[in-house]
């Protein structure tokens, strides 16, 4: 099956918001088994909208728009796909009747006209349920040049697209999937590209199997692809055999959530004091669900006042080492496994740049110091490229040495 994507939106042209959309629908097609062949962006406009059906229509099973389903002026992709596809829209006095309610608890008095345009539903169409706003969405079967066309009307708002596509799209998608296609996937940290391709094309050889790679400052995320799903996890654990400890344990896809496991499964804890990481480490931690658990809390200790009295940093070793060096970041560990009553702690202090570097500290020296229990070790980095850069490869440092650390305990 052949599925493409039509995004509509103005904005989303004008760079004003970020298509999730689209990236939702890849990841949730890629994950169930399906590809997601093509994709277009479109203004809100009738033309581009059927030129972008004109040309998606003959390469494709199923095409998916999303935005444009609800009452305003610009929301036009209803009436769009119907006159393409040559559909009668008709009103669907349940949905009506359902808007009306919706208006009348709002207690705004009469209800505008325009609203109840979400009401219009093409013949034969699917209504499905919008849980999370007012717009239905709309899966039509029908036809285009003799060959047998699925479309599928989405909503723009990812708080109602999300949950949409999920509960109403995907087990009807499930239910007519010929073949699909799996992916596998797994992260190496620490290994270069090239070598981990090749490991991997050795053990695939000339099997069903197609790899992708993705590399980041973190390491390489490996996705091994085909329809033969226990091929692909043979495959997956010989590979993982291979790689050993540099594969992230319990199918983790980056090094927090890798940090994250191996505190838990050792009943650590841990707490952080970022300068220039500002966070970023606390951050990645935080952002996955349950980890109160083994973090306790961190210091954005940017200044050197902060340093001296948040986490004792002494004035000495601030005044003849700066703040950017392997004498201040040991203090900080040290004192923020103290201070927060924690097994594990990170100290990072570095120059991020763009500027304030100097002949002796240029910009992407970073110090990044790792405590576990007893054993504490302070590593001196320079990293290249822009403040971005830095600030991402000292936080992927920083969650390696540590991962390091746990694992010689
Ligand atoms: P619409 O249904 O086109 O009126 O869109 C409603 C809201 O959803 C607007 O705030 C859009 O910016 C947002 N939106 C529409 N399409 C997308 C998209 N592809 N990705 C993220 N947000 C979107
Ligand atoms: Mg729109």
């Amino acid at each position: 099956m052949k599925i493409a994507v039509i995004s509509t939106g103005s904005e989303l042209l004008k760079g004003a918001t970020v298509n999730t959309n689209l990236a939702f629908l890849g990841q949730a097609l890629t994950a169930a088994g399906f590809t997601l062949e093509r994709g277009a962006i479109v203004p809100d406009s009738g033309k581009s909208m059927t030129e972008a059906l004109a040309s998606l229509a003959p390469v494709s099973d199923i095409i998916i728009t999303t935005g444009g389903l609800g009452p305003t002026s610009d929301d036009i992709t209803r009436q769009v796909v119907c006159e393409f596809f040559g559909l009668k829209l008709k009103e669907d006095p349940q949905l009506r009747k359902k808007l009306e309610e919706y208006w009348q608890s709002l207690k705004r008095g009469f209800a505008p006209e325009a609203l109840f345009l979400q009401a219009q539903v093409p013949e034969n169409a699917v209504v499905l349920e919008n849980r999370n706003g007012t717009a239905p969405g709309l899966w039509l079967n029908t036809q285009k040049d003799g060959s047998a066309k699925i479309i599928i009307l989405l909503p723009g708002p990812p708080s109602e697209l999300e949950p949409m596509f999920m509960a109403e799209v995907m087990p009807k998608l499930e239910a007519i999937a010929v073949e699909r296609i799996f992916t596998e996937r797994f992260m190496v940290a620490g290994a270069a590209e090239l070598t981990i391709q090749q490991q991997v094309e050795a053990v695939i050889g000339n099997l069903p199997v197609e790899p992708a790679y993705c590399a980041s400052a973190e390491g390489v995320r490996v996705f091994l692809a085909g329809t033969d799903r226990p091929l692909l996890k043979t495959k997956v654990a010989e590979l993982k055999k291979i790689f050993g400890n540099a594969v992230l344990a319990n199918d983790s896809l980056s090094l927090a959530e890798e940090a994250s496991f191996q505190l838990r499964s050792r009943k650590l804890t841990l707490s952080t004091a970022e300068s220039c990481t500002g966070g970023m480490i606390a951050a990645a931690i935080t952002d996955l669900a349950g980890s109160s658990d083994i973090f306790k809390g961190s210091v954005v200790a940017y200044s050197n006042e902060v340093k001296e009295k948040m986490l004792g940093v002494p004035a000495e070793i601030l005044i003849k080492h700066g703040a950017v060096s392997e004498e201040c970041v040991a203090v900080m560990v040290d004192n923020v496994c103290a201070r927060f009553a924690t097994d594990a702690g990170i100290a990072v202090s570095g120059i991020a740049g763009p500027g304030g570097g100097t002949p002796d500290k240029p910009v992407g020296l970073v110090f990044i110091g790792v405590r576990v229990k007893g054993r504490a070790e302070v590593r001196k980095f320079n990293f290249r490229g822009s403040r971005e850069t830095v600030r991402r490869r000292a936080v992927a440092s920083a969650f390696r040495m540590l991962r390091d650390l746990l694992f010689q305990q």
